[in-house]
């Protein structure tokens, strides 16, 4: 989804929107399975000149614990902000900016980078997961196979 920023730069003012992020469009992304739309609550501020853009995110992935494998549903509502610009200055590199030479901001893309750069490396069922038991692969949250009470 993208949303022509050019009145916004010129009139000051609050913009909001909201957005969609379909299935279809986050089927590509491979390692992170969506199970539902991701629902953007968008608004965009003209402020004397400087537009910025303040937006949450609620996602809903599937994903595997970190420990045992088990999938768990993992639900969550992000807020971002950035400053968009027209360009930059000296070709600065600055992350906190969105740089939009045409006056669109493509929505999808800001969000996924955001949410996907924001993403724990690490996921866990519960905060205590007892994991896999590292010899004969049981679930030790189910079952205690006696492998690793001499572990610890
Ligand atoms: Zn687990
Ligand atoms: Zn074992």
């Amino acid at each position: 989804m993208t949303i022509n920023v050019s009145d916004i730069f010129e009139n000051v003012g609050e913009y909001p929107y909201k957005a969609e992020i379909s299935l279809e469009e986050l089927k590509g992304l491979k390692g992170f399975e969506f199970i539902s739309p991701i629902s953007l609550d968008i608004l965009f501020r003209n402020r004397a000149g400087i537009v910025t853009l303040e937006y949450s995110a609620e996602s809903e992935l599937s994903v595997k614990c970190d420990r045992c494998l088990k999938p768990i549903i993992r639900r969550e509502k992000k807020s971002f902000e950035h400053v968009m610009a027209h360009s930059l200055a000296n070709g600065d590199e600055n992350d906190d900016y969105i740089v939009v030479p045409d006056y669109v901001a493509d929505m999808t893309e800001i969000a996924l980078t955001d949410i996907l750069l924001e993403f724990p490396s690490k996921i866990l069922c519960t905060d205590d997961c007892k994991g896999l038991c590292p010899v004969c692969g049981t679930d030790l949250n189910e079952t205690d196979c006696g492998h690793t009470h001499s572990e610890d």
